[in-house]
């Protein structure tokens, strides 16, 4: 299914919570859940569905997919693999999700969203131990360093996000040098310091487990 382009603050609405996809002005006043948080659509205000069972698995990984940006194909891969690893397929999953460049490029700040964060893997901006890598879905391992590439360092958009996300502070499994514009993996990110958003992974292993 083709990447989902309509306004993003429909998602947060949806899944009822803030799923932080618009950068600064997610924390700001003018956030969608902070104005008007209940589902879009005509009957939005009236529905109020209690979920259970499968509709709450389904929810969870609707949740995951959109708080991270992934397609379902990729999603649904990423799951498989997850199974095949030693440990908790469902933690296995979330740090696979987190570990995706495009996801690192967002949390080290280079971008002030997952989306523009997305773009810039895309149109070449970002290098992975000294090679481009214009794929976002790229899994970055330990010891892995990630940086803008040379003729992008003073490419606008970058420095406004650098600008933007200098107050941020960096996850305690990256280590990151905002001088030279890189930062590297320190290790494998562990279930506590995972996701910003309430997630039940365990209800999506359940969902892809049927
Ligand atoms: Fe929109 Fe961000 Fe608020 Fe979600 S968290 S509703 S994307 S402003």
């Amino acid at each position: 299914m083709a990447r989902y382009t309509g306004p993003v603050c429909r998602l947060c609405r949806r899944e009822g919570m803030k799923l932080f996809l618009k950068g600064a002005r997610c924390y700001s006043e003018k956030c969608a859940i902070e104005k008007r948080n209940f589902p879009p659509g005509q009957h939005g205000k009236a529905r109020k569905p209690k979920i259970v069972g499968y509709g709450l698995q389904l929810r969870e990984k609707q949740k995951a997919k959109r708080y991270y940006g992934v397609p379902e194909i990729q999603f649904r891969n990423l799951f498989e693999k997850a199974a095949r690893q030693k440990g908790v397929t469902g933690e296995n999953l979330l740090a696979m999700l987190e570990r995706r460049l495009d996801n690192i490029v967002f949390k080290i700040g280079f971008g002030t969203s997952r989306a523009m964060s997305r773009q810039l893997v895309r149109h070449g901006h970002i290098a992975v131990n000294g090679n481009k890598v214009d794929i976002p879905s790229y899994i970055v391992r330990p010891n892995d360093v990630v940086e803008i590439r040379e003729k992008s360092k003073q490419n606008s958009a970058i420095q406004a996000a650098l600008d933007a996300t200098a107050h941020l502070p960096a996850p305690n499994w990256i280590e990151v040098d905002r001088q030279n514009l890189k930062a590297r993996l320190l290790a494998n990110p562990k279930r506590e310091d995972l996701v910003q958003i309430k997630l039940e992974e365990q209800l999506i292993v359940e969902l892809y487990s049927k």
